[in-house]
């Protein structure tokens, strides 16, 4: 087991289990996240317990075997303990250090737009693994990340054991304390894991990647919707914001000539209605398929004009790291593609 993977109340469970105050939990938290401790015996801790979590708990990060860096955007890539590579991406925004994790090796879900999913799913990312990448940026670039993003590489809530796990370590007082309300976790949209999402005491922030206005056109780029069509995604989004007063974001990438006219602006608005919703607009980054072009600057801003004019919400993604293929929909290693 490594200790990076324990929520609190895991690893209270543990002392509690061995005899021990449970408290020292709380004094674990403090050391390995606050302190930045990686050694037990530097944990204040008596010499029996420290003794105790040596023999039961590894302390260890990932391997970081590239780094690139520009002036707004860094990606690592990391070697995982049984081999395996994950991609990570930290946004330098002025406002503070963002992150994007993945979630997964590789991906199941087949979504026709995007590079990650042409990997196919291999496993699904432990917990510890997925801390594992923000401490890996924090401790590499000397900074604190105050916002994380759960959407490189996987899709969360085929994952979301582990996702909700992480979240619970992100937030945990003594330790991160990344509030809920600056994670962001995005689906293609299961449904039943959505409304499980919402059954969560303290769930963080919930977007879906939308992209499309109807059934057709969405089953055409994104084979989920077969199984979960449109109205069901839209009813277990409202029901997440209602339960918890949030804003859901609806994620639309724009794809040339496929869904980026004012038409299907209009269906998105329609769609929307009313809903505690916004839009955010995601330019398109070209992928190794390459069988859809970016929408020009003015088809996007008629698209976002329609939108405005029905009063919904809309915000543009700012495009960080296309220059170092670290952008939205563009996370695949090198490494994990030869070994696929
Ligand atoms: N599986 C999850 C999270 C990973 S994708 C999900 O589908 O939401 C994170 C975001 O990047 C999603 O909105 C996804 O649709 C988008 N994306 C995928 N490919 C892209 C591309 N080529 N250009 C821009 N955004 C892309």
């Amino acid at each position: 087991m490594n200790i990076y993977g324990m929520t609190p109340q895991k690893l209270e469970e543990y002392f509690t289990k061995n005899g021990e105050n449970p408290a020292k939990a709380a004094i674990v938290f403090d050391g390995i996240y606050r302190r930045g401790v990686t050694e037990f015996a530097l944990l204040g801790l008596s010499q029996r317990v420290t003794d105790r979590l040596s023999k039961d708990f590894a302390l260890s990060l990932p391997e970081i075997v590239e780094k690139l860096d520009s002036s707004d955007t860094a990606k690592l890539l990391l070697k995982l303990s049984d081999g395996e590579y994950v991609e990570t991406v930290l946004m330098k925004q002025s406002f503070g250090c963002c992150i994007c994790v993945s979630t997964q090796i590789g991906c199941a879900m087949g979504c026709r737009f995007c590079q990650s999913g042409r990997l196919k799913r291999r496993r699904d990312l432990l917990p510890e693994e997925i801390v594992g990448q923000l401490l890996t940026i924090q401790n590499e670039f000397g900074i604190k990340v105050s916002g994380v993003s759960i959407m490189g590489i996987g899709e969360p809530f085929d994952n979301f054991d582990n996702v909700r796990d992480f979240c619970e370590i992100l937030t945990a007082p003594k330790g991160l304390e990344i509030g809920e309300k600056h994670i962001t976790v995005s689906t293609c949209g299961l449904v039943p894991e959505i409304y499980r999402w919402a059954e969560l005491a303290h769930p963080c922030n919930l977007a879906i990647s939308l992209h499309a206005p109807n059934d057709d056109l969405r089953s055409q780029l994104m084979p989920i919707n077969r199984r979960y069509p449109l109205d069901e995604v839209i009813k277990a989004a409202q029901h997440f914001s209602e339960k918890h007063n949030r804003r859901v974001t609806m994620e639309y990438i724009m794809l040339d000539g496929v869904n980026d006219a004012p038409l299907h602006a209009q269906q998105l608005a329609d769609l929307i209605g009313e809903r505690n919703f916004y839009v955010n607009i995601i330019p398109y980054n070209p992928t190794d398929a390459d069988c859809f072009g970016k929408s020009s600057r003015d088809r996007l801003m008629a698209f976002y004009d329609v939108l405005k004019k029905n009063r919904i919400g809309v915000t543009m993604r700012r495009e960080f790291g296309s220059e170092l293929k670290a952008a939205c929909g563009q996370l695949s290693s090198d490494y994990t593609k030869a070994k696929a």
